[in-house]
């Protein structure tokens, strides 16, 4: 067997309870529950922490609508209202801010027919948006709540607020995040380390410089590279791809904006308010592209767009413009729990455009199933059993 990193498993540094694949925030979500179970914790990232999907700008919380409820919309519910206090707690256990604000959302209303299905769903938040002892509602208002946010040709048939979305700073979270993991004397990261392969029954992660990191447990959490991990697990070739990457670009503003605004969202177009003057507007959403990291004209439009539904971004200046992959899994839904042949191996992924709303509650549920658990109140179509499942079927 080759040697195990003497760096990262050696005498001084010994072989962890759980190793993270990944400094994203499903990485440092799991190994922070992970360390709060009392679990040793070393987290493997290829380049730094945030250099994925989750290094990214715009940071909104935004629930799925209120219709045709199932576990999945419930599961996110409750996801969306226990983030509030998780992170409440950890900034005042580090002192740092995660730039967290349930700010509500505006949805301009441009015709009849779209105040007639937000009716509707007014009427079916009323019987689903409630959890923890809180309710949150789906208003449909004649009048924005703040003047021109957004622009009044937006709204010929009024607004909707959402009282339930909320905003956080990604980059603000995972530092935050680190913070906490790294104050635990059990909880590591480390950063340059990219992991190319990994061995479930020796129980050994195969890193790019040939070294070896031994572990109890491994949680995948790679973004878009990690469905090339678990698909490296496969005996056979998938016949359909475990996961795919989907393209993203946002950018960032500093404009004189009340950070007490909630986030605009319309046909795709996000606007998010956030602490210090900053203001992101997104995303495109691109099924294929060439390079995965450069801003095009695509997301000129977007800010076009963006300007068009808040003209008050004309004076704001550009601050960035930023381009990620999404992790977007077979199943559509996320990845989450142990693998159902490989018991050493968990999965944490596939969180497409919602990962920062309830990576908390997923790394939970994996860890509690690490330590012996249930997989709890994990949605069935969330099982890493369901996604393989339809990697594999060939295609009719
Ligand atoms: C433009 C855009 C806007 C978005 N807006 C929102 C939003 O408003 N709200 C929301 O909830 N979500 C949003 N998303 C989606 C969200 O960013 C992703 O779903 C989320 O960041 C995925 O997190 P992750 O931890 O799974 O993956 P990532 O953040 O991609 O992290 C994976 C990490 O693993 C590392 N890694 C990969 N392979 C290896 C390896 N072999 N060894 C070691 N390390 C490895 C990578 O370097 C990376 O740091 C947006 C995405 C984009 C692109």
């Amino acid at each position: 067997m080759p040697p195990v990193d003497s760096r990262l498993s050696g005498p001084g540094q010994p072989q962890p309870d759980v190793l993270v694949i990944g400094g994203g925030v499903m990485g440092l979500w799991a190994a922070l529950m992970a360390a709060r179970a009392g679990l040793s914790v070393l987290v493997a990232e290829r380049h730094r922490v945030g250099a994925g999907a989750s290094g990214g700008l715009l940071g909104a919380l935004m629930p799925h609508l209120p219709d045709r409820w199932n576990a999945k919309k419930q599961f996110q519910l409750e996801a969306l209202v226990s983030l509030e206090d998780e992170i409440s707690a950890i900034e005042a256990a580090t002192g740092l801010s995660a730039g967290y604000r349930r700010c509500g959302r505006v949805i301009p209303l441009a015709g009849p027919h779209h105040r007639e299905r937000a009716l509707k769903h007014s009427r079916d938040a009323t019987a689903v948006w409630d959890a923890s002892g809180r309710t949150f509602s789906f208003d449909v208002l004649d009048r924005a709540p703040a003047a021109s946010w957004p622009a009044g040709e937006a709204a010929a048939s009024g607004v909707v607020f959402d009282s339930l979305a909320a905003r956080v700073s990604p980059r603000g979270l995972l530092a935050l995040l680190r913070a906490a993991l790294e104050a635990m004397p059990q909880g590591r990261v480390a950063e340059g380390v990219d992991i190319v392969r990994l061995d479930p029954v020796a129980r050994v992660a195969r890193c790019a410089d040939g070294t070896d990191i031994a572990f109890g447990h491994v949680v995948v959490c790679a973004g878009v590279a990690g469905f090339e991990l678990l698909t490296g697990l496969e005996p056979r070739m998938l016949p359909r791809p475990l996961g795919v990457a989907v393209k993203g670009q946002a950018a960032l503003f500093t404009a004189v904006l009340d950070p007490d605004l909630p986030i605009l969202f319309d046909n795709g177009i996000y606007v998010v308010p956030h602490d210090g003057g900053y203001c992101a507007v997104g995303s495109t959403s691109e099924d294929a592209f060439g390079d995965a990291a450069s801003t095009d004209g695509l997301l000129d439009d977007v800010i076009e767009r963006a300007l068009h539904l808040a003209p008050v971004l004309s004076r704001a200046s550009l601050v960035e413009r930023w381009a990620g992959l999404r992790p977007k899994a077979i199943g559509r839904d996320p990845m989450a729990g142990l693998h159902p042949e490989f018991p050493s191996v968990a999965v944490l992924g596939g969180g497409f455009k919602i990962s920062f709303g309830i990576a908390h509650e997923l790394a939970r549920a994996v860890v509690r199933q690490i330590d012996g658990g249930s997989a709890g109140e994990l949605p069935p179509s969330f099982a890493i059993g369901a996604h393989l499942e339809a990697a594999r079927r060939v295609p009719g």
